[in-house]
């Protein structure tokens, strides 16, 4: 821990009485962890971006914003080394889990600073990990690094920790250009953009404004047991983008020569609804070798938005006939953090994770009975709040 402020706050998540002194209102505080990525790089001797230890403390530090009373108080963990998120992977988010119980009892709400390359990937493991979380955990960081002029590090830094200390929303979100998203529905659409990052199958949590406009009815319901963290994660799953003319025999030779002691899943991303080429012997003889040898084929889809059904198509059917498990409409990440979760969880029977994969454990994929109904009308019950009386 590097830094405390002393500075009362605000904030319950629905409409802030303007008029409450500050000695009505319940001091809360929050906890950044800094993992690392570009918020907090400056350029070295060779123009290049790198990590600086402790600036990026220093530069909250001396932010006048956290020293507002409407701001909470709150302390920070440093990582040494500061990891680029690309080199980041299960020990990593093991890591943020474990600090993340440790402070959990002593804070309202925490903020995961990191690059954002793997964030989708880092949430979505975190929202697995954490069973009967009921505080919000948000993960930032930003395309463009605090020291520059113009950069959207301040803004996503100030506007997750507003949201951590006021949203009430118990789920791992993924805080990025003032938006709130469900931390295992988002993935890194842009890597120019300052919306970095979209929740394509989920509408956002919050959205800010002129108010935040919290929805609650689309967040995740308090836990009923308290917090249990699974540290326990197998990475022994690839990932497959199919492509127009890929070779289906080399696939079928590198599932051909590997063993489930080394790869116990395939994710394999189809195209649209979970099509394929019906040309491609390889790739169903790939997929039934794999099955031979209990390695699980699971199915998503390569289109950002929509589900994947493998009805609707002939070969979908016959992937299905060999066993291959369509995903709904989970992300990739989400889909292959989870099958690390439940592989670890279930010490790494295919089985446990065959059957888990496809029920929604932390609103990561819409069951098939609510697509499409009320459930997205995104406006309903919306409670609005305001950091500012003057707003
Ligand atoms: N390469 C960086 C990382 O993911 C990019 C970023 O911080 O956005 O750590």
């Amino acid at each position: 821990m590097t830094t405390t402020s002393d500075i009362a706050s605000i904030a319950d998540g629905t409409v802030i009485d303007p008029h409450m002194t500050m000695d009505d209102q319940e001091q809360k505080s929050v906890l950044i962890i800094y993992t690392g990525g570009t918020m907090g790089m400056k350029p070295d001797e060779n123009g290049s971006l790198a990590p600086v230890p402790g600036y990026l403390v220093q530069v909250l530090n001396e932010m006048p914003e956290m020293h507002r009373p409407e701001m909470p108080k709150y302390d920070i963990i440093e990582y040494n080394p500061l990891i680029d998120s690309s080199s980041m992977g299960p020990a990593e988010w093991v890591k943020i889990a474990t600090d993340i119980q440790t402070h959990y009892l002593a804070y309202d709400g925490f903020v995961v600073c990191m690059g954002t390359d793997t964030m989708g990937y880092a949430a979505s493991a975190l929202s697995f990990m954490l069973e009967n979380l009921g505080k919000p955990v948000i993960f930032t960081g930003s395309l463009i690094p605090q020291y520059e002029v113009y950069s959207d590090a301040r803004r996503n830094l100030l506007v997750s920790i507003i949201y951590a200390m006021s949203c009430d929303i118990p789920e791992v979100c993924i805080c990025f250009n003032d938006n709130l998203m469900r931390g295992n529905r988002s993935k890194k659409v842009n890597s120019v953009g300052m919306a970095a990052f979209e929740s394509p199958n989920y509408p956002q949590l919050a959205v800010l404004g002129t108010v935040i406009r919290y929805r609650h009815h689309l967040a995740l319901k308090p836990p009923k047991s308290s917090l249990r963290v699974h540290k326990k994660l197998c990475g022994d799953a690839v990932v497959i983008k199919l492509a127009p003319g890929f070779n289906d025999e080399v696939l079928f030779s590198l599932v051909r020569h590997t063993e489930k002691k080394f790869l116990k899943a395939i994710v394999l991303e189809l195209y649209g609804t979970g099509n394929g080429p019906s040309n491609k012997q390889g790739l169903l003889d790939a997929i039934s070798c794999a099955q031979g040898k209990g390695i699980m084929v699971v199915g998503v889809s390569q289109c950002v938005k929509g589900s994947v059904s493998l009805d609707s198509y002939a070969l979908g059917r016959e992937f299905m006939r060999r066993g291959v498990i369509p995903c709904e409409d989970m992300t990739t990440e989400a889909c292959v953090t989870k099958i690390a979760y439940l592989l670890g969880r279930g010490n790494n029977d295919v089985e446990y994770v065959r059957k888990f994969l496809t029920i929604d454990l932390r609103g990561e994929l819409t069951p098939r009975e609510k697509a499409g109904s009320k459930f997205f009308d995104v406006t309903k019950n919306e409670s609005k709040s305001r950091l500012s009386s003057r707003l």
